[in-house]
């Protein structure tokens, strides 16, 4: 009885969470869903046994009769997708190779859901590999709001990729991917993918979990502490008395509103530091303090809160009320209000991957877009914001402005011959190689010539707009170029078209500069198959300089001049057909200097050779 009056309420409670979420999304419906989660760790067996509760709304106009879980740690067995995956790729992740198939049985990873219950009914399923496959007893009505009820157990596995126990550093415990995991349900249909080793994508809603570990282990992650006066280490309210339990273990009750994944760490020598800002956010630091983080960590403090300020600042208002980096994981990995990074590192490295991972909350974590199919939305988008974050912080543009870098890595990419268009899927691309510079790099620069179409100003509102219009809603590629078109009035579907589904390059030169009847004749050519607008900076001999714009037609209109370019004289439309165009100064060429095609270096041109025409 009890358990019924509770779920009405909650049922309740939920309902006006979707009622929130269907106003604000238009005419695109999102499931939503509510996790109550508890378990309780042997940290001699690194296992646990855990129990769920999921209240599921479908706002789907589809009725389910199928669902799907994700249940990662199986990746972490001998001859697994992720195993066979690791082996056999072309340029391994070394951080994987051939790891997992030499794990023992005490070392692998498994979830294995032992019973799951639908309203009440028991369920059928089907363990494969990482998805559990789940027939309902019946199915879900659109506008129905189901409760599952499940019991598994889990046993932690080293660490390998992301998750795991005792890391390199020695952090016991790195809890990602660690219950099962209800699959997202879209517009584009279910999204379950097999864990292989690419990123991911999940339902928006509330995360209610209390984990129970001995009492030593110091604990961190998404969500808020709903307990701290009880749990102590750091959380406890200022001047507030600590009331712990005489039992040899704690039970730590995390509460996180409104996101789609949660992450936890714990070890017992985790130092804790937290960090109140003026606008009520907190950041906590937790580290196992030793000479190799002892200074660098102290240090961070002064960064992270600079860092939040700056995103929030440009990309949209931090919606939640606190951010946790933590020690653990194998590298840099980004969760909903937390990371797990590897610690030992020098400051600068330090804090270019904090602010790398806090960079993605505002895409992984709370635009929250599918990164199996769109990893260049949330990899690439954080790249490019990052890039600003850390120039802004160290206030210097490293080798002339912030993307520089993206540039590089894609133009090598683009010439290596192993180029996979950026809409691939994440876990196909034939090489991590043509994955990472593709996402990372080549989805930077997405946004960085954008800056170059429409003019930075005009981006950088584009992106709050961005924010504005589909955070908590999951934007696909047009969603984002939608928002940049409106913003910028211009059409802009044929650069998404080709710089997103295609491996199509730009490449323009200069390839004649006359005299003709007293004036100068200039010729362009589009070498490349990938048409873009073009910037042609001319300099006189007398010093001054003037800037001639050619829009692509399709383009339906033209950027508006930028502040800090030399004044537009002369603009003409280029139809994409036609592979050269012919442009007439006023002048004669005695008095022209040189010539150059996009002086500020933003259009991806693989061959900048021929953009350059100085007088001999
Ligand atoms: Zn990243």
């Amino acid at each position: 009885m009890r358990k019924i009056t509770f779920f009405l309420v909650w049922t309740l409670i939920m309902s006006g969470f979707n009622q929130q979420l269907i106003q604000a999304q238009g005419n695109r419906w999102q499931q939503s869903i509510s996790y109550q989660m508890s378990i309780d760790m042997d940290v001699r067996a690194n296992q646990y046994q855990g129990q769920q509760t999921i209240a599921y709304s479908n706002h789907s106009p589809d009725t389910l009769h199928k669902v799907f879980f994700h249940l990662y740690y199986n990746a972490f067995q001998p001859n697994s997708m992720m195993d066979e995956r690791s082996r056999t790729i072309a340029d391994p992740d070394r951080r994987v190779g051939d790891r997992i198939s030499n794990l023992g049985p005490d070392e692998i990873g498994y979830m294995s859901v032992k019973g799951m219950h639908m309203n009440g009914n028991k369920v059928s399923m089907e363990e494969v590999g990482t998805i559990l496959e789940v027939t309902l007893p019946e199915p879900i009505l659109p506008n129905s709001t189901v409760i599952f009820d499940t019991e598994f157990e889990a046993q932690v596995p080293l660490q390998v990729r992301r998750a795991g126990r005792d890391n390199a550093e020695g952090v016991r415990y790195s809890m990602a991917q660690w219950y099962p995991k209800m699959a997202n349900y879209d517009e584009q249909g279910w999204h379950a993918n097999p864990y292989i080793g690419r990123e991911f994508y999940g339902t928006f809603g509330d995360f209610d979990v209390k984990i129970t570990i001995d009492k030593d282990y110091v604990l961190g992650g998404t969500g808020y502490l709903q307990n701290a006066n009880e749990i102590g280490h750091g959380y406890e309210a200022a001047g507030e008395t600590v009331r712990r339990t005489e039992a040899s273990k704690l039970t730590w009750h995390f509460y996180a509103p409104q996101v789609h994944d949660f992450m936890w760490a714990a070890d017992p020598d985790f130092t804790h530091d937290k960090i109140d800002m003026e606008n009520g956010i907190t950041i906590h630091h937790l580290y196992i303090k030793n000479s190799k983080t002892e200074e660098n960590w102290s240090q961070l403090k002064e960064y992270t809160p600079r860092a939040m300020e700056f995103f929030s600042e440009n990309y949209g208002q931090y919606p939640y009320q606190q951010y946790s980096v933590i020690q653990g994981g194998d590298g840099g990995m980004e969760y909903p209000m937390s990371t797990l990074i590897t610690g030992h590192r020098s400051l600068g490295s330090l804090v270019g991957v904090m602010v790398h991972e806090l960079a993605h909350s505002w895409f992984q974590g709370v635009l929250g877009s599918n990164e199996s199919l769109y990893p260049w939305m949330d990899e690439g988008f954080t790249t490019f914001a990052s890039n600003r974050c850390m120039a802004a912080i160290f206030s210097e543009e490293p080798s002339g402005f912030p993307q520089r870098g993206a540039y590089v890595s894609y133009e090598r990419l683009a010439k290596s011959g192993l180029e996979e268009p950026m809409s691939t899927h994440a876990d196909h691309f034939h090489t991590n190689t043509a994955y990472g510079a593709a996402a990372y790099s080549k989805g930077a620069l997405f946004l960085s010539q954008m800056g170059y179409i429409i003019g930075e100003e005009v981006r950088d509102q584009a992106m709050l707009n961005y924010w504005d219009q589909w955070k908590f809603r999951q934007p696909n590629a047009n969603d984002i170029t939608r928002v940049i078109e409106k913003a910028s009035g211009l059409e802009l579907d044929w650069f998404k078209e080709y710089w997103v589904y295609t491996t199509k390059t730009i490449d323009y030169a200069i390839t004649g500069v006359e005299e003709a009847n007293g004036k100068t004749k200039i010729t362009l050519q589009r070498k490349g198959l990938m048409p873009m607008p073009i910037d042609l900076l001319v300099t006189h001999e007398d010093g001054h300089q003037e800037s001639i714009y050619l829009p692509l037609t399709m383009m339906r209109g033209e950027k508006a001049e930028e502040e800090g370019f030399a004044k537009r004289t002369h603009t003409q439309k280029w139809p994409w057909t036609h592979r050269t165009t012919e442009i007439l100064l006023d002048k004669p060429l005695s008095g022209v200097k040189s010539i150059s095609i996009d002086p500020s270096q933003r259009l991806a041109d693989i061959n900048r050779e021929d953009n350059e025409w100085v007088k001999e």
